[in-house]
């Protein structure tokens, strides 16, 4: 079994009926870069970059950050490679004592974007890190735990100031970078269209998305019976985030645990997405799997599967489609 899914690394990622799909990988250390190049990844899909401020005390230097995604940009060569911003706050520790104290309910409160937001100049070291490093291969920029348009109003506008300071240094600066949002709150997916008006593409964060449209702890073993991605809440969020970033001709991409769960593969397929984001040890199991499975055929069922009225029924109806 192990050597039949190695043949598969650099083996195109198609559906049986024909439908090109693409596969990145969510990637923290160099060993992942590594497993994802090995692996056939079409690139990056999400660089978490907290464990570079939680390795240590202080905060890292712009350098130590330009150091670490420079490699990683050279690491992938040449191919797409997406840093997510930082995504500190609620279940992270404390890095360098930027996480505000004392939050009742840490999950809603000053995390991600948030608290990026609330430390411009931390976040301008980070920005003109990436900025730096992207001028050694393709990058794009994702911004965590988006809720409204003016956040990413004021991602960009810091971006534009590192930019210039960038240039009254005379450091080379990249092409103008893709900014996209994590969809993870329910309120920046159901308002999804005008994110877009401000997003050059999305990326669906399963993980927390299913947290809060839940209201569901993720890492609580108690409530598994709520927390299950088959959610027909859930799947009609999902359904509509995607079909929306298709009709404004953006990419979608899928960078939660289900992303490189096989399971949820044809459930996936069916809601519409062409671009999965997983560990990269998921990389040759989910080509495996799109060979197995029929696009058109489960696009058809996706109004039934959407009509499900609980994650009982949906899992029952995707078991008999995809078998
Ligand atoms: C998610 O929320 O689905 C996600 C990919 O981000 P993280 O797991 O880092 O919160
Ligand atoms: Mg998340």
């Amino acid at each position: 079994e192990g050597r039949r899914l190695a043949t598969l690394a650099n083996a195109p990622t198609r559906t049986r009926d024909g439908v090109d799909i693409r596969l990145f990988a969510n990637a923290e250390m160099p060993a992942d870069i590594a497993m994802a190049r090995a692996r056939g990844a079409d690139g990056v899909g999400l660089y978490r970059t907290e464990f570079l401020f939680l390795r240590q005390k202080g905060l890292p230097t712009e350098d130590e950050q330009f150091i670490a995604y420079r490699d990683l940009v050279l690491g992938m060569g040449g191919l797409p490679v997406t840093i997510r911003t930082l995504d500190l706050g609620a279940d992270k520790a404390d890095a360098a004592g930027l996480v505000v104290r004392g939050e009742d309910n840490p999950a809603l409160g000053v995390r991600g974007v948030r608290l990026s937001l609330r430390y411009p100049a931390v976040f301008s070291t980070q920005i003109r890190a990436i900025l730096r490093a992207a001028c050694y291969g393709p990058v794009r920029v994702l911004v965590p735990m988006v809720t409204q348009p003016d956040e990413l109003i004021a991602v960009r506008t810091l971006f534009k100031l590192a930019r210039q300071e960038l240039k009254r240094e005379n450091i080379d600066l990249p092409e103008k970078l893709q900014l996209g949002a994590m969809i993870e709150v329910p309120a920046a997916a159901i308002n999804v269209r005008a994110l877009l008006e401000h997003s050059d593409f999305l990326a669906i964060g399963t993980n927390d998305l299913a947290q809060y449209v839940l209201a569901a702890d993720r890492g609580n073993d108690a409530l598994e019976n709520i927390y299950n991605p088959l959610q027909p809440a859930l799947l009609r969020l999902l359904a509509y985030v995607i079909s929306e970033g298709r009709r404004a001709k953006k990419g979608v991409s899928l960078c939660g645990e289900i992303g490189g769960d096989v399971n949820f593969t044809g459930l996936l397929l069916a809601l519409g997405l062409c671009e999965f984001s997983m560990h990269p040890s998921q990389l040759l199991h989910v080509r495996d799997r799109l060979a197995t499975l029929d696009h058109a055929t489960l696009r058809a069922h996706a109004p039934r599967i959407l009509r499900s009225r609980t994650h009982e029924e949906a899992e029952a109806l995707l078991a008999s489609i995809t078998g």
